[in-house]
């Protein structure tokens, strides 16, 4: 975007001393958190396609219970598309977001919560879950696309990767074919698939309509999403050490 990036000492005084004005609101509950989020836009009072030179660099925060209360149903978008090679999938833009709603709003439509990415060139791999990474388990291994410039590097994806090290689980970082879902489902294979992001932390998708076809991945409580999004969430509680150094206390 040619922005001017905020330093990062600065960036992170403002978030503290942001939380420590509203510390007030910083829910008790389980499940809630104080949800914050900086941004940037340009302000200067003119029109046309300029780099600005004028910014607001600001943080909103506020309480905010479970961002997807339920497992999601979605669909496998191969029409649409998020982000392609070359762009700016990889960030955080205004744009991107823009982009999806169309789509989103047809699934929502067709009673779906939520559209699966797939690749612009052959529309054949999962990229990401709506505004989530995606990943999935199958045969007990946890699986995620790679990072390229179509898929944003999320911190949760990260984490998880790293826990589910941690909790001894194989991963594997590699594309996936929706058609690999699809086969692993219909021959009667458990498949966990689900999104990751600092919001729902671990979103559980419940059924994946492909090519019109329904499919219903591993949902029950004893699935390894489960036991992943148990430990980050320990580790953000304080309950079991921070090994990674994850936490900033305020
Ligand atoms: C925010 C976001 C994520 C998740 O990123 P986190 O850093 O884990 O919150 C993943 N994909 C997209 C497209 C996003 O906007």
């Amino acid at each position: 975007m040619s922005m001017p990036q905020i330093p990062k000492d600065l960036f992170m005084a403002a978030i503290e001393e942001l939380v420590r004005l509203d510390q007030q609101w910083i829910p008790r509950n389980k499940d809630i958190s104080l949800y914050i989020r900086p941004f940037v836009i340009a302000t200067e009072p003119r029109l046309g396609v300029k780099i600005a030179d004028e910014y607001l660099f600001c943080i909103t925060c506020s309480p905010m219970g479970l961002y997807y209360p339920k497992p999601v149903q979605v669909k496998i978008e191969t029409r649409f598309i998020r982000a392609a090679e070359g762009g700016v999938g990889y960030t955080k833009c205004g744009g991107n977001y823009g982009a999806s709603f169309y789509p989103t709003q047809k699934a929502k439509d067709e009673g779906f919560d939520q559209i699966i990415w797939t690749d612009a060139t052959t529309k054949k791999y999962l990229e990401e879950a709506g505004t989530m990474n995606i990943m999935a388990v199958i045969n007990n291994k946890l699986v995620t696309p790679p990072l390229s410039n179509t898929i944003l590097d999320g911190v949760t994806r990260d984490s998880i990767l790293q826990i589910a090290k941690d909790l001894k689980i194989e991963t594997e970082i590699r594309r996936i074919p929706y058609e690999e879902l699809r086969s692993e489902m219909k021959n009667g294979n458990k498949v966990e698939l689900f999104g990751v992001g600092t919001a729902a932390v671990i979103s559980p998708i419940s059924r994946i309509s492909i090519e019109a076809e329904d499919y219903f991945p591993y949902i029950e409580k004893d699935a390894i999403m489960f036991q992943l999004k148990q430990q980050l969430e320990k580790i953000r509680k304080g309950n079991i050490p921070d090994t990674h150094k994850w936490n900033h206390f305020i």
